[in-house]
């Protein structure tokens, strides 16, 4: 078995004090859905193995990304602290964002200083809405990558008068049907290139239009947003839609710590993997969840949780296989 190290930030200098271990050092970057699942899975199937697992993200509070909407809205989440969800697994958790990989080295770099070592890195820092492709997207339009900015957005909609949710998928349902329920006197318009719902079945698509009608959500079908402006969009029509609030929730990118980090990814920052979940380019980094670029027969799994949970089951699985072999 690999006799790793975790390499830690003295308190006395910036050296780094080696520690030693003759255990295997797993590291999971990202407590999302896949990450925490991943944690808790691999803590208990590798209980009797000479295993210490270190969970990385920067806050302490569990975001449960597919209620961001909520957020945006002025709800209240209930507030989950992984330290206690993680309480009697014996793993070690970090508060920090990762900021680089060596993977030749196989070395996390986190933005405290700190530097880890990892026999076995588990990559489940999940998506961010993609706003490079259209100008104008990134400097005006909002998402709801954190709940920080999904709780400023909350505090100007009383303010605002129209608000605009681009991208036709299910965050942009869930958004515009959420912002017109919650704000009655808001004009919301949903702009997407197919049909919203376009992705369900017959009877669900005429249950989200009947709720749509009910709720006044304006649906502008088959045109795309070419620019986002201050307090307005512009159209392929050529049309300037005025708009107080733009929600861009039109595609997602993972982040650029893997492909900056010579790991092989796809197009969207996605590490490429095999059959069991391993970067192709690096076999000791697993990847799941919307960080993972997972082919199946019929094409790239789509980033849900409903997709994502099942491969941090399998990489967790995967794992302790592995370590069981060793
Ligand atoms: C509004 C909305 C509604 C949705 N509704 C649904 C739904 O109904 N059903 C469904 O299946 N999916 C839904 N989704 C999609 C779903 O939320 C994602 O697919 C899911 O969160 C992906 O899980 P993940 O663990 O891969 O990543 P995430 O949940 O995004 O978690 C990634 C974690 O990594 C952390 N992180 C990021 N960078 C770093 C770093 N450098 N170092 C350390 N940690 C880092 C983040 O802070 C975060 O905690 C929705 C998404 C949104 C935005």
């Amino acid at each position: 078995m690999h006799a790793p190290t975790c390499l830690m930030p003295d308190s006395d200098s910036t050296d780094f004090r080696e520690i030693t271990m003759n255990t295997h050092q797993i590291v999971v970057l990202g407590t999302g859905y896949t990450g925490m699942l991943a944690t808790v899975r691999l803590a208990h199937r590798t209980r009797r193995f000479p295993v210490r697992i270190t969970l990385v993200n920067p806050s302490e509070r569990f975001t449960e990304r597919l209620r961001s909407h909520q957020i945006a809205t002025g709800q209240q989440l209930a507030d989950l602290r992984i330290p206690a969800v993680l309480t009697g697994t014996g793993v070690d958790f970090r508060r920090a964002a990762a900021t680089a990989i060596d993977p030749a080295a196989r070395r996390v770099t986190l933005d405290d200083g700190t530097v880890l070592s990892y026999a076995t890195l588990v990559y489940a820092l999940g998506s961010n809405t993609d706003t490079v492709r259209v100008p104008g997207a990134a400097d005006h339009a909002w998402t709801l990558n954190t709940p920080r900015t999904a709780h400023r957005f909350a505090q100007r909609l009383d303010a605002a008068a129209t608000v605009t949710v681009v991208g036709g998928g299910l965050t942009g349902i869930e958004s515009a049907t959420e912002i017109a329920e919650r704000h009655r006197g808001v004009v919301v318009t949903l702009i997407s290139t197919d049909e919203p719902g376009a992705m369900m079945g017959d009877r669900a698509r005429a249950y989200l239009n009947r709720a749509m009608d009910r709720l006044g959500v304006v649906r502008r079908t088959g045109v795309r947003v070419t620019k986002v402006l201050p307090d307005a969009i512009e159209l392929t029509t050529g049309e300037v839609l005025p708009s107080h609030l733009t929600l861009w929730t039109a595609g997602v990118r993972a982040p650029e710590l893997a492909t900056a980090s010579g790991i092989a990814t796809d197009e969207q920052g996605a590490i490429l993997t095999d059959p069991t979940l391993r970067a192709i380019s690096h076999p000791d980094i697993y990847a799941v969840g919307d960080a993972a670029a997972v082919r199946q027969p019929w094409g790239r799994i789509h980033g849900t949780c409903q997709s994502g949970i099942p491969t941090a089951a399998y990489a967790a699985d995967a794992i302790a296989r592995r370590l069981r072999r060793m």
